[in-house]
């Protein structure tokens, strides 16, 4: 009877709904193109009513389960996410191969996705009782992040002889990835910064797993976005598995999902207010699900966008640093922004002084959180600053939006570098010198000034609206996007 049965997935999520969701989206994508049933199978870490509620929205073939908490408390208090990570990953494998055996014995099972700090529980793929599944990584960024991770082993020990100090960003000439654009080392990935640092380890250890532990590598990009990468990485390595740019897997709109109260919902009355603005004329302003500016950062951001004129659509964070200026704290902006720092029950109280009043009828400010995609696709919105979270740009991209680009951490720089100088879908403010390299009010609206109305801006638009048409047809059979995911799940329906 088990073989009669619809073929089975399990996709395992990385704790945070930056994750969770493209995970989620690429099972939902299974179950209506290709007859899957699929468990998305999250961290006991990151279980919150927002993610339970957002996974028991998913249609009733996509079960959702939580693995058991796994005992992190002999870590360093100020441990690096990617350690956090890492080691739940690490911690979990016997775990997961439990529930993989179960699952084989009452389901369909035919392989085992899971995704970037992932690599490590493949094993329990391996290792599921009946001879184990196939498993396979869903690497959620691009190919020029997956060809660093693939190099990153080699590029470690031939970039730093042995002992040898120095960091990336001391290199003296740009990395250089087949296929990619030259990153120099001060734009490549965070956690890559500090060599001695565990987070470090971590990422050459996911890097050599990348080489050999899954069956192929599943990727959120599309060729398109990143032609030479795609034909590099499309063609097969001894050293590597192959690699399948099957994106980009985004978040679409479902009602129903709105109204479990997920991320889609409007509770901060956006799309209301972008009802009553002309086309093209707002600027979406989002630094992702976690980014926050420092209170002066965060002064110069509201005094550029003022003095832009253009409409805008802010969701605006607590600035990282407003607990220590609050409390009188040594802040580079402090004298400037005296009486501006964050007051209880003020949600924007660390907002210049009169700034809401005098952008009453240029701006909507919205504390925390937007539905972006749904804003995106309004058609008000004429532009977007990103901080370049890959999610977020693929959402900009499928909605044919250019962009400012404004990375904070991750893999940001380097996303930023790439839709700056190769895709040409972005633009960048400048950074001044000096003080932590803040972007000063003025460069902010000459940026937004150029995105929303000058030549740079056009451009940018009109190359984001090719990129959007090719998404769209890659995505439909026939597309490259498309026929390489239905290709890998025919692999897996012959394990079945
Ligand atoms: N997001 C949203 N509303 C917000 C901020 C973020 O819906 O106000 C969503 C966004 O649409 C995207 C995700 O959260 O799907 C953020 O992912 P991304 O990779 O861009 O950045 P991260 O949050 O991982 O830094």
């Amino acid at each position: 009877e088990a073989a009669a049965a619809a073929p089975h997935v399990v996709l395992l999520s990385s704790p945070g709904m930056g994750h969770v969701a493209p995970v989620a989206e690429l099972a939902r994508r299974l179950h209506d193109a290709h007859g899957f049933t699929a468990t998305v199978l999250t961290y006991a870490s990151s279980d919150s009513a927002a993610q339970r509620a957002f996974l028991s929205s998913l249609p009733p073939a996509i079960a959702a389960a939580t693995l058991p908490p796994v005992h992190l408390g002999d870590l360093p208090a100020g441990a690096a996410i990617e350690t956090l990570l890492s080691v739940e990953a690490e911690r979990s494998v016997l775990a997961i191969t439990t529930f993989l055996s179960d699952l084989k014995s009452t389901t369909n099972l035919v392989a085992f996705v899971a995704d970037l700090f992932g690599a490590a529980t493949l094993r329990a793929a391996r290792d599921a009782a009946g001879g184990g599944v196939p498993g396979y990584l869903f690497f959620p960024s691009n190919l020029l992040m997956l060809s660093l991770m693939l190099h990153l082993p080699r590029l470690d020990a031939d970039l730093f002889a042995a002992g040898a100090a120095g960091e990336f960003r001391d290199l003296p000439e740009p990395v250089r990835l087949p296929g990619c654009v030259p990153v120099p080392g001060a734009d490549i990935l965070q956690p890559l910064q500090d060599r001695a640092s565990d987070a470090y380890r971590w990422m050459v250890r996911h890097g050599e797993r990348y080489r050999d532990a899954p069956a192929g590598i599943l990727v959120n990009t599309f060729d398109a976005a990143e032609p030479a990468a795609a034909a590099a990485l499309r063609s097969p390595e001894p050293w590597r598995p192959p690699v399948y740019p099957i994106g980009p897997v985004i978040r679409h709109h479902h009602p129903a999902a709105a109204a479990a109260g997920d991320a889609d919902d409007d509770a901060t009355g956006c799309l209301g207010w972008l009802d009553a603005q002309p086309e093209g004329s707002v600027l979406f302003v989002s630094f992702g699900s976690g980014g926050a500016l420092s209170l002066a950062q965060t002064g110069e951001l509201a005094r550029g966008l003022e003095l832009a004129g253009h409409r805008f659509l802010w969701v605006v964070r607590a600035p990282t640093d407003a607990a220590a200026a609050a409390a009188g704290g040594d802040n580079p902006g402090e004298s400037y922004y005296d009486g501006c720092r964050s007051k209880a029950g003020d949600p924007v109280g660390f907002l210049p002084a009169g700034f809401m009043e005098r952008t009453k009828g240029l701006g909507h400010v919205v504390p925390s959180w937007a539905p972006q995609t749904r804003v995106l696709a309004h058609r008000a919105v004429g532009a977007m600053l990103t901080h370049c979270g890959w999610n977020s740009v693929l959402e900009a991209v499928a909605a044919g939006v250019p962009m400012v680009a404004w990375p904070l951490y991750a893999e940001q720089r380097q996303n930023a570098v790439m839709l700056c100088e190769e895709t040409m879908v972005a633009l960048r403010p400048r950074v001044a010198g000096g003080e932590g390299g803040l972007v000063l009010a003025e460069d902010v609206a000459e940026v937004v000034r150029e995105v929303m109305e000058g030549e740079k801006g056009e451009a940018a638009r009109a190359k984001v609206r090719e990129l959007k048409e090719a998404a769209r047809k890659g995505l439909e059979p026939g597309g490259a996007s498309y026929e390489t995911l239905a290709k890998v799940v025919s692999e897996w329906k012959k394990t079945a």
